[in-house]
């Protein structure tokens, strides 16, 4: 596979510092080599070194698309900000897409209704002004973008110099949440989004989902989070987790084996399931148990029976203390290499998740 190339450096104080934070914060989710001063990260969409040279902090990254190049180069850029303590730095990337500007996987849409999958999911059908294709293809989770005010004409982010993400602020500020494109109709120009309607009171995405008026307008960035192709998936996911979990079950192709635990409050919230693999699917019901506080998956994960990590492949997707301890579980006392498996927070007990 060709990979997409860039790279940027930058003078700062304590280059090394600003290495070792990354190294820090990101061994947790993907495998880091380091050596000396420079750090090599691989991940499935890509890899990349960031080393200190002179002086300078350096970044390389080769990435497996357009959107997950210009991800990560924003990811890097930010995170240059964050760990160096600066609050501007002026600096460029070289390579692919550097004098990009316009976010090129931003799409707009407006709804054209809403209704209740099940008592607590409801769907949003969003007509997508254009671009539906790409934003079909290429990943199953999109970042959704709400203005504060439908009566005003939107604006929307753009990339600076830097590779980072400029947001709008003030009047204009965006919220940001997390979805899923749980399916899509490219010939209607139609994607479906689900939306759990969780617990809590200050929480915009739910608020957006069981609100949101035909004819609203929606900003969606996207998309991003493939499947990779191996023999055997075991799945763990809470109900914010249900569409992506439905919409891989029902993208898998006939001869692979799938077993899924899928946690929701009780029978109510079953959805139906399509799946040409040979799937096992297993509800869990927490049964009025707060969602984060159960333990279901973390108890099902342990009790599967796992039978070595060869064409294995796992994904975990819910609280995002659960998911660490079913990461830790799988790793400390199943000895699954990380690269097996993908855990991920979707949402974080009693905090406001503006990814
Ligand atoms: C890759 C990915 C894909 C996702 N796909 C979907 C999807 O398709 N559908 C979907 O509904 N969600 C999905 N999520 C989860 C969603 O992004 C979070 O639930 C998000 O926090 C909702 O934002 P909010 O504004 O409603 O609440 P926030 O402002 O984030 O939080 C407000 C309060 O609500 C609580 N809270 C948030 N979510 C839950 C929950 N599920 N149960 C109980 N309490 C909660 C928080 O702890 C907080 O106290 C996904 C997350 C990720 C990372």
């Amino acid at each position: 596979m060709t990979l997409l190339s860039a790279q940027t450096s930058v003078a700062l104080p304590n280059p090394r510092a600003v290495v070792d934070a990354f190294h820090e914060h990101f061994a947790e989710y993907m495998t880091i080599t380091r050596d000396g001063e420079a750090l090599h990260f691989e991940a499935d969409y890509g890899n990349g070194t960031l080393s200190a040279e002179g002086g300078r902090f350096a970044a390389r990254v080769s990435c497996i698309s357009e959107n997950v190049l210009l991800s990560v180069k924003s990811m890097v850029a930010e995170h240059i900000l964050e760990f160096s303590g600066e609050k501007t730095l002026d600096f460029r990337w070289e390579g692919h897409g550097a004098e990009l500007r316009e976010l090129p996987n931003l799409f707009t849409g407006r709804v054209v209704r809403g209704y209740n999958l099940t008592p607590k999911m409801r769907r949003l059908v969003i007509a997508i002004d254009k671009g539906i294709e790409r934003l079909m293809t290429g990943g199953f989770h999109v970042r959704i973008l709400i203005i504060p005010d439908q009566a005003r004409t939107p604006v929307w982010p753009h990339l600076s110099k830097t590779g980072a993400i400029v947001w709008p602020e003030g009047e204009n500020e965006l919220t940001r949440r997390v979805y899923t494109i749980r399916s899509g109709d490219i010939q209607r120009g139609e994607i479906d989004i689900d939306f759990v309607m969780h617990e809590g009171n200050d929480m915009p995405g739910a608020h957006f989902g069981a609100t949101a008026a035909p004819g609203d307008i929606v900003g969606i960035v996207g998309p991003g989070g493939e499947l990779p192709d191996v023999e055997t998936y075991v799945f763990a996911g809470d109900e914010t987790a249900l569409p992506v979990m439905l919409r891989m079950a029902a993208e898998m192709p006939a001869g692979k084996a799938l077993t899924v635990y899928a946690e929701i409050d009780n029978e109510a919230e079953r959805q139906e399931m399509s799946c040409k693999a040979g799937v096992t699917w297993n509800w869990l019901y927490r049964h009025g148990k707060h969602a984060g506080t159960a333990g279901l998956l973390e108890h099902a994960m342990r009790n599967h029976a796992w039978a070595g990590a060869d064409g294995l492949h796992v994904f975990v997707g819910c609280e995002k203390g659960e998911s660490r301890l079913v990461k830790k579980m799988l790793g400390d006392e199943f000895q699954i290499p990380k690269t097996c498996i993908h855990t991920a927070g979707y949402w974080v007990k009693g905090a406001n998740d503006d990814h």
